[in-house]
């Protein structure tokens, strides 16, 4: 079980996740941004069924990145040639890592250049050079497997985040997918209902800490026969829900069969982990 262990440096961990929080808040402001997350995307991303990589990571780690982009016009190389401790943000967060890189101002001096005449486009360029050698998707892998880590036990963003995704799915026509593609869809343009895995069920399970989402029941106890647990779309299939596992939650029984197809609330009831009173 050791490879679920998960290295964990918290660096600006709860920053991204508040803004990861905040965009799907208010995704309207944000939708011309959202739109090239998955722009053309839109099959392997999210119709593809219960990839380990979920749409969450993938959310988390295109607004990181955009975040980082956005920032690099606004480094000051004055600063940085002036404060020979200063560093650029990706030098910071690759070292906290423990990611080995050649740092920009290793990077300028391979390449003879002084910081005093280094432009905007060496910053740039410095980060093409991480891309391409790997080192940059190594540190946003690690960057959103930890906002993954935070986020994942609210399901009301989780709801939100399908919300969206359902939106687009909606727009997915079935004569778009090519070829074993075309099974992922069913005529009505609903998407396939896909067998769930073991690892998906157990870390909803753990993750509800064997609670109905809805109506808190208990359904760790043994011994009674509505203890049998549900695992349920918190977006539902019918409404473009996709087969992904935040977007599962656990629920009993009876909240399940009297679902039907409709859309559950999900519950903002969480187990404290421990009581005040005992
Ligand atoms: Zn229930």
């Amino acid at each position: 079980m050791r490879e679920s262990l998960l290295r964990m440096e918290f660096y600006e961990t709860y920053y991204y996740a508040n803004i990861v929080h905040n965009v799907l808040g208010d995704t309207f402001d944000f939708l011309r941004n959202l739109h090239s997350w998955h722009e053309d995307r839109e099959v392997s991303l999210f119709l593809r069924p219960f990839p380990k990589r979920s749409v969450l990571h993938s959310f988390s780690e295109y607004v990181i990145e955009d975040l980082m982009y956005e920032t690099l016009d606004d480094v000051s190389l004055d600063s940085l040639a002036n404060n020979p401790k200063a560093e650029l943000w990706v030098d910071r967060a690759l070292k906290h890592h423990g990611i080995e890189a050649p740092g920009f101002r290793q990077w300028l001096a391979q390449r003879n250049v002084s910081l005093a005449d280094a432009s905007e486009d060496d910053v740039h360029d410095y980060h093409t050079d991480l891309r391409l050698t790997g080192e940059l998707d190594d540190l946003m892998t690690q960057l959103a497997n930890e906002v993954f880590y935070v986020l994942f036990s609210n399901r009301t963003l989780l709801a939100r985040l399908n919300g969206y995704i359902a939106g687009v799915v909606g727009e997915i026509g079935r004569d778009q997918l090519q070829g074993d593609d075309a099974l992922l869809l069913q005529k009505d343009g609903v998407p396939t209902r896909a067998y769930i895995p073991e690892w998906a069920r157990r870390a909803v399970y753990f993750r509800d800490r064997g609670m109905c989402a809805s109506c808190n029941t208990d359904l760790s106890g043994l011994v009674s026969v509505s203890s049998v647990e549900h695992y349920d779309h918190i977006i539902p299939l019918a409404e473009g829900g996709i087969n992904d596992v935040t977007n599962l939650q656990l629920l009993c029984q009876a909240c399940n069969l009297s679902k039907g197809k409709r859309r559950l609330a999900t519950s903002n009831k969480y187990q404290a982990w421990y009581s005040s009173d005992v």
